[in-house]
């Protein structure tokens, strides 16, 4: 790598000098290189010095990982809490450095950020030798490399303020949905801006879930969104924890209560085979033989058992009786159509049960929203 050299020479004025001084330091002060008048190390002059010897072999790119949440700086000697401006210089003196024969070596440096975490350098390295601050100029880039440090991370380990709860509607969640709703709590936190929102544990409890999250407003926002998604109601209790710094400080716990169904399922409710098309604020379940929908409050459909039915675009076939079946698109299996309406119809969203095939006014990938 090419680098600029400055040469700053360590000379007094000369008319200052006695004349024994001067006449004394006057036997070395050709260089054996260039010739040049003036001061010489090991013989040489100032800029034949430097060309000979660099102060440092530059490096072109530093990473440097910083705690996300308290800010750190790990340096060779450790994690250290530091400006950024106090970092660079020690991260560039553990980086290069000073080549023999300069005894120390100093770093300036002039940082412009790229974005939030790249930074080109412009770094004087400043090599001592003797008399000599010899000056070597060069360009680099460091990473600022997004981690978290050991204190922050053993604190997340055991720190929380909200407890987020899913739980059921009077009843246990099945494992499918324990594992949805993991996932999507998880994945919510971990697209998180805000580096303050964490999860300090999970744990699977009483048919349900318990997150210990690291804000009080996470724990309530979590449970919106789970409400939202999964369907369900929400509560929040606060409850005082103690006091820290005079204040009191409580913990919030938000619980949702998941309703029995998603939107999609089907089920059997008062001798009915009915799909559910919604489930917030109301549930509202689609009569498939009938076509009627109708509004229940979550409580009333207690009752509600979910049954096995797929739900697939399927292509109808009219039978020489005059019937209507509607046909398995993969297995070519048929099934009477029960729907009454829209039997002219060559084919359509079915959900498809062990005796029989409705029409559905659901689209066959039914979203849980
Ligand atoms: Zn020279
Ligand atoms: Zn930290």
């Amino acid at each position: 790598m090419a680098f600029l050299v400055d040469i700053h020479l360590n000379r007094g004025p000369r008319q200052h000098l006695s004349s024994a001084a001067f006449f004394e330091r006057s036997s070395d002060m050709f260089c054996v290189e260039c010739g040049s008048e003036g001061p010489v190390y090991e013989g040489l002059c100032a800029k034949c010095f430097l060309k000979r010897h660099p102060v440092v072999v530059p490096v072109a790119l530093l990473d440097l990982p910083r705690c996300t949440s308290c800010g750190s700086f790990r340096l060779r000697s450790g994690w250290s809490k530091v400006d950024r401006d106090l970092a660079i210089p020690q991260l560039l003196r553990e980086a290069m450095p000073p080549l023999a024969p300069y005894e120390r070596v100093g770093f300036t440096h002039v940082a412009r950020e790229e974005d939030a975490n790249n930074l080109a350098v412009t770094v004087k390295a400043v090599g001592r030798f003797q008399g000599l601050a010899a000056v070597q100029d060069f360009h680099l880039r460091i990473r600022i490399k997004p981690s978290l440090c050991e204190s922050c991370q053993k604190q997340r380990g055991r720190y929380f303020e909200g407890t987020l709860q899913v739980r059921g509607d009077h009843r246990e969640l099945a494992p499918r949905e324990i594992r949805d709703v993991r996932t999507f709590v998880v994945a919510r936190v971990d697209r998180s801006e805000d580096s303050e929102a964490f999860i300090s544990r999970v744990e699977e409890v009483d048919g349900g879930l318990d997150f210990y999250v690291s804000q009080n407003a996470l724990a309530k926002r979590l449970a919106r969104e789970v409400a939202d998604s999964f369907g369900g109601s929400v509560s929040s209790s606060p409850k005082l924890f103690g006091q820290r710094e005079g204040r009191e400080v409580f913990r919030v716990t938000a619980l949702v209560r998941l309703g029995a169904f998603h939107k999609g399922d089907v089920v059997r409710h008062k001798g009915a085979i009915a799909e559910v098309t919604s489930v917030r604020p109301f549930v509202v379940l689609r009569d498939l033989a009938t076509g009627e929908s109708r509004r229940f409050k979550p409580k009333d459909v207690r009752g509600a058992r979910r049954i096995e039915a797929d739900r697939f675009e399927a292509r109808f076939e009219r039978l020489e009786s005059g019937d209507v079946v509607a046909v398995h698109p993969e297995s070519a299996e048929e099934r009477p159509l029960h729907a009454a309406s829209k039997k002219d119809a060559t084919g359509g969203v079915v959900v498809w049960t062990a005796d029989g095939a409705y029409l559905s006014s659901l689209p066959a990938n039914v979203s849980k929203d």
